[in-house]
């Protein structure tokens, strides 16, 4: 099987190095260390099968495009990606699917939004209604700066339209849980769950980024929570879809957090996480291009299987990131990295200088993940291939998967 990964950043290398176990793997656009990288646009590719990995191109319609010219596509709609392309559409449908999830209002209008923070408790959470890259989301416990990142968002200075409308949502407290769901429109199967780390710095302190680590397994979630889950959060939605004559066949990712009342949709996402990806998808014993090809085709018939092996990843970014980023400055230490007992380097925010030097060309440059028979060694073992690498400025956080697992 032909298999053509659409996107260029650590989540799609990692897609492509799984994939590449059982099938042929082009990506495009790539990158420098993503094997099979071309700058061939996905129209013009002749595969068995397409995989959409970013969000932007998901609620652009990309799949809507391969699929009108006959190929098969794994990956949701236009009419689907809006679960994460609009946080106020995707409130209207959990709430249409009964699925719990946080107090909220959306708003266009700065004294309606106003008057609405006058009604929640003491931790405000404003959210861009659409794509910021995971960096419209402000938690914070002062009053005053959630009006004033309300006013920042609606001025559209701050995210352009993507902030002219905002969601309000009271906070809710307690550890996060992504769930990555394979749907094929009708059914949906759980793969293993893993945590990621959203903050920017040690601690969970700073600004939301992309995302700068994660972990799976996670010991804190059994088989029954992951069926819960499923029950509670994702076939819910996935019947609200269906009611909307929405086809839904790709990644649906719910992000929860575990809250005293139970769990609690903090979002969804149209796509594999990254950097979840990069630990879940190492973990996958079956054959994912026969997978997704099944839930593609509308009928997905294999049984996700993972290792018993734990992986950890930690995202390797620039100095100043996700507030600013620098460009141009050399890599230095891959290959001793990628050298290292079960490390695996995914490459993301890099090019090459004219000189054929890899450097850095994003915020988040590389994710780091190790393979191991528990979290604690493939914790140290991200920890000392990362420890390898470096550029002037490399920022990684130190807490990734730390006290879990025996650490
Ligand atoms: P989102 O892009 O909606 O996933 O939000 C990014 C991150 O912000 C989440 O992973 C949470 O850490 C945090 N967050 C979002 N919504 C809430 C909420 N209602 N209460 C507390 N934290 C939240």
């Amino acid at each position: 099987m032909k298999v053509c990964v659409i996107g260029g950043g650590g989540r799609e290398h990692a897609l492509a190095h799984v994939l590449s176990r059982t099938a042929d793997v082009v990506v495009t656009p790539g990158n420098p260390l993503i094997p099979g990288s071309t700058s061939q646009p996905p129209e013009e590719i002749d595969a068995d099968l397409f995989v959409v990995g970013p969000e932007a191109p998901l609620v652009d319609g990309l799949a809507d495009r391969l699929r009108a010219r006959g190929g098969l596509v794994f990956g949701p709609g236009a009419d689907g990606a809006r679960i994460e392309g609009s946080k106020a559409w995707m409130k209207d449908l959990v709430a249409s699917a009964d699925v719990p999830t946080a107090r909220h209002g959306t708003f266009s209008d700065r004294a309606a939004a106003d008057a609405y923070l006058d009604t929640l408790g003491d931790l405000f959470v404003i959210k861009t209604d659409g794509l910021a890259a995971g960096k419209g989301v402000l938690v914070t416990s002062s009053r005053t700066e959630a009006s004033e990142a309300v006013a920042d968002y609606l001025s559209g200075e701050r995210f352009g339209d993507a902030g002219r409308t905002v969601v309000i949502e009271e906070g809710m407290t307690g550890p996060e849980l992504s769930l990555l769901a394979i749907c094929d429109g009708q059914r949906a199967v759980a793969l293993a769950p893993a945590q990621d780390f959203k903050r920017v710095g040690d601690g969970d302190t700073g600004p939301n980024t992309g995302g700068m680590g994660a972990y799976s397994p996670v010991p804190a979630v059994d088989d029954d929570l992951v069926d819960q889950v499923m029950a509670r959060f994702v076939e819910p939605t996935l019947a609200a879809l269906r009611a909307r004559d929405i086809d839904y066949r790709g990644v649906l990712y719910a992000g929860l957090m575990l809250t005293p009342e139970g769990p609690k949709l903090v979002e969804y996402n149209a796509r594999f996480g990254d950097p979840e990806a990069q630990v879940v998808l190492p973990r996958y014993s079956g054959d994912l291009a026969a997978l997704l090809a099944e839930a593609a085709s509308g009928s997905i018939e294999s049984r996700p299987t993972f290792i018993d092996d734990a992986a950890v990843t930690v995202v390797c970014a620039t100095e100043g990131y996700p507030v600013t980023s620098r460009a141009g400055d050399v890599v230095d230490g891959i290959e001793a990295a990628g050298a290292l007992d079960g490390v695996i380097i995914f490459g993301a925010g890099v090019a090459r200088d004219p000189s054929g030097q890899l450097v850095t060309a994003g915020g988040r440059v590389l994710a780091v993940t190790a393979v191991a028979p528990d979290l604690a060694s493939a914790r140290a073992r991200a920890y000392e291939a990362a420890d390898l690498i470096s550029w002037p400025g490399m920022y990684a956080r130190r807490d990734v998967a730390a006290g879990v697992g025996g650490t």
